[in-house]
Parts: C-alpha cells; sequence; structure tokens
C-alpha cells in the first residue's frame, strides 16, 4: 500500500505522554500534525517543579518498558540512546516494614527467588514458578493485547483465523479467572514479600486482590526491560519527544483547551477550543480522559454503546504527593523505596471499598540525588513521596483533609521510614492533592491512572484506541488501551497513530 500523497491533518487535544507519542509517530509518518495543550507546558503528568535548587519531577518516577520509547524514535528513525541518557536501577524498590525489616526487589529472578528462600523455604520456588507464569503472560500480552487497538477479548483475537488449540492455551494463560493477589498468594508465603509483589499494580493504580491477573505480566517486564531513570529525570522524555515533533514539523500549541471534538455525517472534522477557534482535521486524536472525552467533548454524540460498556468501571486511584527539598540525605534510601501499611488488606479496603485514605498508608518514595546529583544542592535531597488516595468521592474537599493527612504520612515516614528528623529538614516544600491532580490533568475524579484494572475478566480492558462511536476519533493515554503508566500511554499514543495513518491510507486507496 502506498504512502498518501497529500499529508492528512491531525488534530491531537492533549500533549500528555500519549499524546506526544501519537504526535511524534503521525509526523514520522508524513502527516500534518498540531496539537492542542490545554497547560502552559507539554508532557502532562510528567511535569516538574523546580524551587530553590531543588528538582523534581511531579508526576511519574520509574520508567520501564523503555524499547516502548524506543519503537516511537525509531518511527523517526533516530535513536533514542541519542536523545536520553537512561541509568538502569538495581536493586529496582528497597522496601521498609513496620516490624522494621527490609526487602530489596532485586532485578535479577534467580537472586530475587534466593533471598525469598531464605526467608521462606518454599518461597524461593514459589517466586520461580510466578515469574515463569509472568514471563508467559507477557509474552501472550505482546501477541494478543499489545500494539494493537483492543476494547474487549474479542478484539484479542484475529477471528478470521482458525482458532487452534495454541490459541486457546494462549486464551487461558491469561488467568482470566484469578485475582492479581490471589496468584501471588498461591506462591508466596511470607506475607512482606507477598505485599511487595503486590504494588506492581501500583502502576496501574488498582487494588490487587480485585485486578485482574492478567497483569503479572508486569512482573516480567519490570525484571527483564529493567528500571530505568532518564538523567535529568523523568521529565527528560517528553522534552524529547516535543524535540522530535518539532524536528518533524509537528505544531505545539499550549494554552488552548479543547471544548467540543466537531462531527460531520457521524465523523470527526475538527475541533472547537475555548476561545471559539474552529479548527479542521481529517484526524483527531485524543489524549484527554477517554470517558471525559466521550462524555464533555463528544455530548452532542450518541454513545450509549461506550456508556454500556464504561459506565460501571471505577477510576482508578488518585494520590497526594509531597515534594520536599531536604538539606540532608539518608543514606539507607535506595533510588526508589516503599515504606508499607502494617495490614495490606485493611489498606486497600480503605483505598478501593471504603473510599476513605488510609489511616496507615503505604508512601512511595524517590530519593534521586544517589543517581542525579543535580536534583538537589550539595548535601541535600529532593525526597518525592506518593500516597495512594481513593479517587475524589462526593463531599471529600482535601483543602480541608490535606493538612491532617500530610501528617499521618510524615508520622509514617519517620518512624517506619526511619527518617524522624525529617520534618526539621524540610527547606523547601510544594503537594498535589487529588483536587489538584484532577485540575492540572483534567482526569476522571482526580484518578492517576485512567479506570481501574478491577475485574477478573474485563479488568485489564480499557477503552480501545480507535473508536466505534466515532469514526476519524481515535484514543491515546493512559485511561484508553492498553493502559497507565508511562510504557502503556506511551504505546497507546503509538496504537492511535498506527490505526489512524492505515485508516486514513485505506480511505484514500478506496
Ligand atoms: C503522581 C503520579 C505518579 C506516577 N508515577 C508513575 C511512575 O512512577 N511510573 C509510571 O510508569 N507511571 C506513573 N504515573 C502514571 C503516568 O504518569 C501516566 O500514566 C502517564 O503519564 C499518562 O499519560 P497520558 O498520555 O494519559 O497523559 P496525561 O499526562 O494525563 O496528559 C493529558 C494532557 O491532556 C491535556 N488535556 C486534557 N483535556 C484537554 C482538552 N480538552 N484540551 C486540551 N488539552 C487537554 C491535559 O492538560 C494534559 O496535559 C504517575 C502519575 C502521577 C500523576
Amino acid at each position: 500500500m502506498s504512502r498518501p500523497e497529500q499529508k492528512s491533518s491531525v488534530i491531537v487535544i492533549g500533549a500528555g505522554l500519549g499524546g506526544l507519542a501519537a504526535a511524534c509517530t503521525m509526523a514520522a509518518r508524513g502527516h500534518k500534525v498540531t496539537v492542542l495543550e490545554a497547560n502552559d507546558w507539554l508532557g502532562g503528568k510528567a511535569a516538574e517543579w523546580r524551587e530553590g535548587g531543588y528538582r523534581f519531577d511531579m508526576g511519574p518516577t520509574i520508567l520501564t518498558v523503555p524499547r516502548v520509547l524506543e519503537r516511537v524514535f525509531s518511527e523517526a528513525g533516530v535513536d533514542m540512546h541519542e536523545r536520553l541518557d537512561l541509568r538502569r536501577l538495581d536493586p529496582q524498590w528497597r522496601c521498609f516494614f513496620e516490624d522494621g525489616q527490609t526487602l530489596d526487589l532485586e532485578e535479577n529472578a534467580e537472586r530475587m527467588a534466593q533471598v525469598l528462600e531464605s526467608l521462606c523455604a518454599e518461597d524461593g520456588d514459589g517466586y520461580r514458578d510466578l515469574m515463569e507464569t509472568s514471563r508467559q503472560l507477557h509474552e501472550t500480552s505482546e501477541r494478543f493485547f499489545f500494539w494493537k487497538s483492543v476494547g474487549g477479548i474479542a478484539d484479542t483475537m484475529d477471528l478470521r483465523s482458525t482458532f487452534t488449540l495454541a490459541t486457546l492455551r494462549d486464551v487461558l494463560r491469561l488467568r482470566m479467572d484469578s485475582t492479581f493477589a490471589r496468584e501471588i498468594r498461591k506462591r508466596i508465603h511470607n506475607p512482606q514479600a507477598a505485599q511487595m509483589l503486590d504494588h506492581l499494580t501500583q502502576y496501574v493504580g488498582s487494588n490487587p486482590f480485585q485486578a485482574s491477573a492478567v497483569l503479572l505480566g508486569i512482573a516480567d517486564m519490570q525484571s527483564h526491560d529493567g528500571v530505568w531513570y532518564p538523567m535529568g529525570g523523568t521529565r527528560a522524555v517528553p522534552e524529547a519527544l516535543v524535540r522530535l515533533g518539532e524536528e518533524l514539523g509537528a505544531e505545539f500549541r499550549t494554552g488552548v483547551w479543547v471544548r467540543r471534538i466537531l462531527t460531520r455525517n457521524g465523523r470527526a472534522c475538527g475541533v472547537l477550543t475555548g476561545q471559539g477557534e474552529v479548527l479542521e482535521a481529517d484526524v483527531i486524536i485524543s489524549n484527554m480522559d477517554s470517558v471525559r472525552t466521550m462524555r464533555e467533548l463528544l455530548a452532542h454524540v450518541p454513545s450509549a454503546g461506550f456508556e454500556r460498556k464504561w459506565k460501571r468501571r471505577r477510576p482508578a486511584c488518585s494520590g497526594v504527593v509531597l515534594y520536599l527539598g531536604l538539606d540532608r540525605t539518608y543514606d539507607h534510601l535506595a533510588h526508589h523505596d516503599f515504606v508499607f501499611s502494617a495490614d495490606p488488606e485493611e489498606e486497600f479496603d480503605a483505598i478501593y471499598r471504603r473510599g476513605v485514605p488510609a489511616p496507615d498508608p503505604t508512601c512511595y518514595l524517590a530519593a534521586p540525588s544517589r543517581t542525579d546529583p543535580d536534583v538537589a544542592p550539595e548535601g541535600g535531597e529532593a525526597l518525592y513521596v506518593l500516597v495512594h488516595t481513593p479517587y475524589i468521592h462526593r463531599g471529600q474537599n482535601w483543602q480541608e483533609m490535606f493538612p491532617g493527612y500530610r501528617q499521618v504520612i510524615l508520622d509514617k515516614l519517620k518512624r517506619c521510614g526511619r527518617m524522624p528528623d525529617l520534618e526539621e529538614r524540610i527547606r523547601v516544600e510544594h503537594h498535589l492533592t487529588p483536587l489538584d491532580i484532577q485540575e492540572r490533568y483534567s482526569t476522571l475524579r482526580g484518578a492517576i491512572y485512567g479506570l481501574a484494572s478491577h475485574g477478573r475478566l474485563n479488568g485489564a480492558f480499557k477503552p480501545a484506541n480507535r473508536s466505534a462511536e466515532v469514526p476519524g476519533l481515535y484514543l491515546a493515554g493512559g485511561s484508553a488501551h492498553p493502559g497507565a503508566g508511562m510504557p502503556m500511554a506511551l504505546m497507546s499514543g503509538w496504537i492511535a497513530a498506527d490505526c489512524a495513518d492505515h485508516d486514513m491510507v485505506e480511505a484514500r486507496a478506496s
């Protein structure tokens, strides 16, 4: 199939990682791309905050599966490693528990198995089996689930091809009858090790006791592909993508809120901005939350099918983030750390069932100065603290709730994170509440990771990238397939662009 002679025009709504990946891929394939971003920065949640010589990544801090980013750069024939200096981190996480124990998540699966064996004799083989299951799930996901638009089980299979026994085996491997936590606990008996592994579901902001077992594939992705820190912070990723997009001729406009997606004969044909400007395009790619795209930007289009499918799905969790510029470092911390709750079931029950902040929360910490000394003045630390909270529930006022919850978090870190002088060492401070996350990034009820991945059968599915309701519309970002987290949001952008590009080529050929 030949390339279109005349470039198609593409509007990308939002410049989060998904929007940027889509913009670069479309521009690399010769289309004319305009990105409209409501904020005055590009990168969405991958933002940064600087003050008094400290530099913080405000959103994502852990980069996994960098080959997704590599693929976006390779669309333009550019080697990602020429643009980004990535450092591999091992141990991947250090974990602190209330009883004073610590446990490192090691990249090497066999080394990790030996550590777990020393804690509980059966857990070494349990971990080996878990990682083998995870490898199979990852492989199956690569074949059925990744790099194409999927909105449900039927989309994972090419129904035109013969349904073989091998296909059936692959589908059964997806373990759609089980939950993430159940699969872990079948194999790992040490409760602290199980709690550490449960937190692989943090990338999708979901409760491991409700999340689909398919997500276990994350363990292999993280062990095999590593945990990375881009020098300059994760912020370096959107900066590199914007530069790539500009080199490819994409236009980036900030401070532009898109109010509506315009349709002609049911097909997306342009947008109306908050300033009243009408911009026409052949293709619209929305990086706005997928549910909000349908409900708010397309309120004039019947979307009963979309609502039927997704209205019962809850938003993923939100969070409180503290950015603490300290005048000291803590040598016992690794680059990434978890300070764990004493009772994970009670913690997840509070966040995901009762919809209240956990009284004894798990705190994720990033202490990047050991990898990147430029993040803080000499001898200091740019400590990042993320605590997952429920998405915003009716009647919750985070302006009132924040001061009390900040203190709960600091007390937890002082005690369980072994930083008793933490409060006295703060030189600069900033924070985000769920309300800030909702307002800054236009999320669904403050959700950080789109829709929760809850439900054994359907939990792993998100709205497909190629809209079934509105031809010409494509969805990209953490709230669309294949889901949230840096690599998945980037992949989502690539898939949206790939579908749009193919559809345009086909339309011109017919
Ligand atoms: C605190 C925090 C910590 C995280 N930690 C990690 C981590 O360690 N590792 C990891 O892999 N992931 C992490 N994530 C998740 C990861 O950041 C996201 O999944 C990913 O960045 C989402 O990208 P996105 O493409 O969905 O776009 P978003 O970042 O959600 O950006 C969407 C953009 O669209 C714009 N927009 C929306 N509507 C409109 C409109 N109508 N008109 C114009 N513009 C609009 C918004 O302003 C925004 O800039 C974290 C997220 C947060 C918030």
